[in-house]
């Protein structure tokens, strides 16, 4: 049969492993299928950061369970992943960790099996082998093990006798790992016990793997449940039974970065690339980002408009913060076609980041000083003969003018014009404001002063004990006005400084 004479041709339907949290954990196959997606359907487990990959239109439809609470039933999720690949879409079914590992992904592909529609499996890296090593466990050692049993201690729910021989699990030789059933931990340690697994075989709970929250606990099949009880131990966790647990001791890379353990709450705006969470969370530390201010443009745009206009008519264009680079730039580029438009004018900057955000826009930096504050840059230009040279400071509204009063005193012909200005975030968009006020956090970052501000305005409750990091001076002293001690003071005046500065306060604090 030739195919015109079908009438439609069917879609396609991927089964993609998403890995057991850590966004990176994503097979480059699983992104690729992502990013070609009409639709995704995607469970509670996956990282919802993995959504980013599918492309803005693709529909996004939750089928996520918790233990429990079923958001679509089983049958559900097979008829839509049917439907919707019959339609013709591509569809990509995101579970977590591997699709085909007590993930239900062989109903779902039985299914389309039986619909007679395509489908593809992409493997997924487990929670049962990946949550452990993150966790320092290797779930097979050639020392101590030559077999790994993975069972599931959580069956149907409401089957009243177990379908699980765990007298064969007890007996069986090397390591072994259980998905759920963390809250039938006291029932499960008790029937192993009892068909005669040593009670003192080392055990791990990792709780989280692989995600910023991961928290380990370990014991033996005899202490394990009651440590867990006592600590609140929760799901999503998986258990790892065996000697293999002790190498934990010498091989727990993700408790050994410098960071791991501290919740990290980064004031910034929602649309700032994530370069400090991203920082952070490398160091360990588990960040989320606290959104306080938005990017707007300034309330008077005119003079910023002319200034666009005449822009060639500059010898300095003197950029104090990226988000006046973006600004500046968006809106030149709105206004001119040309490069070349932006004329002779050298660009000066303060700190490291702003000069990245003037490079990413293929302009080279010519004055930089080496402390990233004002004064700092004052001097240079004292250095230079700046007088009758025409200036054009682009900046936040309501920043201030001591720069541009300064310039001018030096004979600088100086326009100081307002090009964005930063409003207060209103939505909790991350779920960062929630999180503060439920959690908390061990410390708390400022990159500018009028985060500081807003984050005041927002009313939330300082935890007890919540240390406070400042990128530098002028932020330390809007943090101080505003009655926020100052733990730490980057002497590095960027990002990548104030996450370094942020390591050595923990470090001497240890
Ligand atoms: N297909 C999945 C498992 C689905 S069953 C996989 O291959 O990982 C769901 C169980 O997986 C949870 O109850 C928990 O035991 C485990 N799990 C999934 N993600 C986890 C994580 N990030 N940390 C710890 N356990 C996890």
């Amino acid at each position: 049969m030739s195919k015109k004479a079908q009438p439609q041709s069917p879609g396609v339907c991927y089964l993609v492993g998403a890995g057991p949290g850590d966004p990176g954990l994503l097979t480059l196959r699983g992104r690729e299928c992502l990013s070609r997606a009409d639709v995704v359907v995607y469970d509670y487990l996956s990282n919802a950061e993995l959504l980013a990959h599918a492309p803005v239109q693709a529909e996004r439809i939750y089928a996520g369970k918790t233990a429990g609470r079923h958001a679509l039933r089983q049958e559900e999720t097979n008829a839509l992943l049917v439907k919707l690949t019959r339609e013709g879409k591509r569809v990509v079914r995101l579970k977590g960790g591997d699709p085909f590992l007590f993930g239900r992904g062989g109903e779902e592909a039985a299914e389309l099996a039986a619909a007679g529609l395509p489908f593809e499996v992409v493997p997924g890296v487990t929670s049962a082998i990946g949550g452990p090593a993150y966790a320092g466990i290797p779930v097979t050692h050639r020392a101590s093990n030559a077999v790994l049993t993975i069972f599931t201690g959580h069956e149907e729910p409401g089957k009243e006798t177990s379908g699980i021989d765990y007298a064969a699990i007890a007996s069986a030789p090397g390591t072994k790992v259980m998905l759920m059933g963390i809250d039938r931990l006291a029932l499960i340690t008790g029937r192993l016990t009892a068909a005669g697994m040593d009670p003192g075989t080392p055990v791990a709970l990792v709780r989280w793997a692989t995600t910023p929250r991961q928290e380990t606990l370990t014991g033996t099949l005899s202490t394990i449940a009651a440590l867990a009880e006592e600590r609140n131990f929760k799901a999503p966790a998986v258990a790892v039974f065996g000697d293999v647990v002790n190498l934990r001791g010498t091989l727990d890379w993700v408790g050994r970065r410098p960071l791991s353990g501290r919740r990290i709450a980064v004031t910034r705006t929602r649309s700032q690339a994530g370069g400090l969470l991203a920082m952070l969370r490398e160091l360990g530390a588990d960040a989320y980002e606290l959104p306080t201010i938005r990017i707007e443009p300034p309330t008077d745009k005119i003079p910023f408009m002319e200034v666009l206009a005449d822009v060639r008519t500059y010898d300095w264009i003197v950029f104090t913060s990226p988000n006046g680079v973006e600004a500046f730039f968006n809106a030149f580029y709105l206004a001119h076609e040309d490069a070349r438009d932006l004329g002779g004018a050298q660009i000066a900057v303060i700190g490291n980041g702003t000069a990245k955000k003037v490079r990413e826009y293929r302009y080279a930096v010519d004055l930089i000083p080496e402390e990233f504050v004002a004064e700092s840059l004052l001097e240079e230009f004292k250095k230079l003969n700046v007088e009758h040279l025409k200036m054009l400071l682009p900046r936040a509204e309501g920043a201030r003018e001591m720069l541009a009063v300064e310039l001018e005193k030096l004979g600088a012909i100086v326009d100081d014009v307002p090009v964005y200005r930063t409003v207060p975030e209103t939505e909790d968009v991350s779920g960062g404001i929630l999180r503060f006020r439920e959690e908390g956090a061990d410390m708390i970052t400022f990159t500018s002063g009028s985060m500081a501000t807003h984050f005041m305005a927002l009313g939330l409750p300082l935890p007890e004990g919540l240390q406070t990091a400042s990128i530098g001076p002028v932020t330390s002293s809007e943090m101080r006005k505003l009655g926020l001690p100052v733990s730490l003071e980057a002497p590095q005046h960027d990002i990548p400084g104030l996450a370094s500065a942020i390591c050595t306060f923990y470090a001497s604090s240890k």
